[in-house]
């Protein structure tokens, strides 16, 4: 670490390690998407949102798009409650 962060060195073929403390962080597994963005003289690099489970519970069923990812309607329901009390 330093003041500007964790410094990784680019390999020859452009790969950088994200840090482990970071993947663990965004629950980031092997096999997962990031989202890559050049935003002006840096890159952001976010978890890709799946379309495909429930960004709450990871759960299959009854899924609903919400924002960039998707809820599945039991979470739907349990927030909604929540939401509305
Ligand atoms: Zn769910």
């Amino acid at each position: 670490m330093t003041d500007e962060g964790t410094v990784r060195k680019v390999d020859e073929l452009g790969r950088v390690v994200l840090p482990v403390e970071f993947r663990r962080s965004l629950g980031l597994d092997p096999g997962d998407g990031v989202v890559m963005n050049l935003e002006g003289d840096h890159i952001t690099v976010a978890p890709q949102h799946r379309k495909d489970v429930c960004s709450l519970c990871g759960g299959a069923h009854e899924l609903f798009n919400h924002g960039s990812g998707a809820v599945c309607g039991k979470c739907a329901r349990a927030v909604g409650k929540k939401a509305s009390k």
